[in-house]
């Protein structure tokens, strides 16, 4: 038999679709770090002097996030200071400067050595707490890195071939500037299901696989990919043969979707004429239309954080009214639901945050962070009471926890407000407010808070990974991300209980909604308002078109005594196998 090349690696679903084209490598930050150039005997000394001043650089503004640090942050504080020995460690410092005069190469492609080969000898190691210092070993080497290569010129957006990008980790916002004609699809060693970057993902329509964990080690530039990101598999090198599956597959993937597609504007009614309201999230103004012809009748959610992203400091309110302006502009008459900043957790920019947090997605997040920053949050409020002048708007805060926040961001509301008014300025104070329940405190008080806005709107991606106690970018604990545990439909069905009992409006707004296995769940308790990634909606349209509300409500009541998530899962599946509309999940 012929020696066969083809590996095969099982990572998780991050965005539906299959592509086929040649990886091209990127390194942490989406910084292509594989140049390598020869250096001429006599400019050695120069390119040695280039690596230390980078090392200089590097470590002077590591000092600065050491003094910045809190207090409690103690545990970070030591990795921290193992990091600033480790800047001039001979191991990291001593042999890259030797193999600059030894190889007669760059710095960046001697660093990389030398960090490789670093990492290789110690992951050989027995033991435990040296393997943890592998780590700290790419991490600072990344950060010289990124002083060498000038990191913040070379973008994803400057990629100009037509590849699959293969990262350690791509942060939602490397993923926002992924240009759709030029990258086929991307795979990451780190990631899980439903972080920001696979949302991003999937509203870009670009199939991805996610927390592959070796992704970067297995493939080489120019390798041959096939990814599927229905299934979550990367295959490398295929054969002959697989090529030739997945081909065909790929085609009738596209032929699939495109039939979805065909459906979308038909009204979101159940046999039994239960009408659904189907609305987007989004991220980019630039949405709108895919949102609109993917059959969505409102902006469900728009996450503002990725304009600060993009732009790398904080934008002033003209500058965000003239966003949400545009974005209600081409609403109207429908309305557009804003939620305010909900930065740092896995959206974190380090132009933007400077403090670095041991559990980012506990931290300063979100309103947490807007309550801490006034200035910050005031002129947001400010940009989007102004465009509410324009059309229909209705604000929406992240990650409440608590009723004392809600009331200090009405607070600030109202000085928002009073400024406006002073300033003379129009704008619209009557737009209705709303809280995320995202947090599983916020579902215990729902009835309290339900004292202080006008509506809901369960987010379920991070209700799962609060509730469950896992982080939703760990692909270590992709496992436990159930949407459809006992644990939290219980929360959401505490939350609808409130919010009927309150007549106050609810929205699910996470990915739960946009998966059709969970809908008939979701409609059997009674809800009736979905926003979800623009995609999905197709797919819900369908499974919402075949299916009976009364027999859904009649299930739910059977799921909601179930104790385990194989039960209602397996019980979902034999209850709806002949409507629910699945592409391919054979493997
Ligand atoms: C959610 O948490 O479900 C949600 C919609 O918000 P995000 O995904 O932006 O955290
Ligand atoms: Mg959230």
């Amino acid at each position: 038999m012929a020696h066969s090349d083809e590996i095969k690696i099982k990572g998780i679903s991050g965005s539906p679709g299959i592509c086929i084209g040649k990886a091209y490598i990127v390194d942490r930050e989406g910084v292509n770090l594989t140049k390598r150039y020869p250096v001429s005997e006599d400019l050695i000394p120069k390119e040695i002097d280039r690596f230390k001043q980078a090392v200089s650089k590097a470590k002077n503004d590591h000092a600065k996030v050491i003094e910045s640090l809190d207090e409690d942050l103690s545990e970070n504080l030591t990795i921290l200071e193992t990091h600033m020995v480790l800047f001039k460690d001979k191991m990291l410092y001593g042999k890259t400067i030797d193999t600059i005069s030894n190889d007669h190469i760059n710095a960046e492609w001697a660093l990389r050595k030398v960090s490789r080969r670093v990492k290789a000898m110690f992951q050989q190691i027995d033991d435990k707490y040296l393997q943890a210092r592998v780590n700290d070993i790419v991490q600072v080497s990344d950060k010289i890195m990124s002083y060498l290569v000038g990191a913040q010129d070379i973008k994803i957006s400057d990629i100009n071939k037509r590849v699959i990008i293969v990262a350690h980790d791509l942060s939602p916002a490397d993923a926002s500037q992924i240009q759709l004609e030029r990258i086929k699809g991307f795979v990451t060693d780190r990631g899980g299901k439903d972080s920001h970057t696979s949302i991003v993902a999937k509203s870009l329509e670009i199939p991805a696989v996610l927390g592959l964990g070796r992704a970067t080690i297995s493939v080489k530039n120019d390798d041959i990919l096939i990814v599927d990101g229905s299934n979550g598999t990367l295959i490398i090198n295929p054969e002959e043969d697989t090529l030739f599956k997945y081909e065909e597959r790929m085609a009738r993937f596209e032929e699939y979707r495109a039939g979805l597609e065909r459906e979308a504007h038909l009204p979101a009614v159940t046999t039994d004429g239960v009408t659904l309201n189907l609305m987007a999230n989004i991220e980019l103004v630039e949405e709108v239309v895919a949102a609109k012809d993917y059959g969505a009748k409102e902006i469900g959610l728009f996450r503002t954080e990725f304009l600060y992203l993009d732009l790398k400091r904080f934008p002033t309110e003209d500058e965000l009214l003239c966003k949400y302006k545009e974005l209600v502009e081409l609403m109207t008459p429908e309305t557009v639901t804003i939620r305010t900043l909900d930065i740092n957790g896995d959206k974190v920019n380090p132009y933007l945050s400077t403090i670095e947090e041991a559990n980012p997605s506990l931290g300063l997040r979100a309103v947490r962070f807007c309550l801490e920053n006034e200035d910050i949050f005031i002129t947001q409020l400010k940009a989007i009471l102004r465009a509410a002048a324009f059309g229909k708007i209705k604000l929406l805060i992240p990650m409440i926890s608590c009723v004392e926040e809600i009331i200090q961001v009405k607070q600030i509301l109202q000085k928002a407000i009073f400024e406006l008014e002073q300033e003379d300025k129009i704008f619209n104070k009557d737009i209705p407010l709303g809280v995320m329940i995202e947090v599983p405190s916020a579902v215990m008080i729902a009835d309290k808070l339900a004292d202080h806005v006008d509506f809901f709107s369960i987010g379920t991606n991070d209700l799962i990974q609060y509730s469950m106690a896992i982080d939703r970018r760990n692909r270590r604990v992709a496992h436990l991300y159930q949407a459809l545990n006992p644990a939290v439909l219980k929360m959401i069905k505490m939350t609808y209980d409130v919010a009927k009992d309150r007549n106050i409006e609810l929205v699910m707004c996470g990915e739960m909604a946009g998966d059709p296995i969970n809908i008939p769940v979701l409609v059997g308790m009674g809800l009736s308002n979905f926003s979800m990634n623009s995609v999905s909606i197709p797919v819900v349209k369908r499974m919402i078109r075949a299916m009976d509300a009364k027999k859904a409500a009649d299930n739910t009541k059977k799921i909601m005594s179930m104790g385990s998530v194989q039960e209602i899962s397996d019980f979902i599946f034999s209850e709806y196998k002949d409507i629910l509309p699945y592409g391919e999940t054979e493997d």
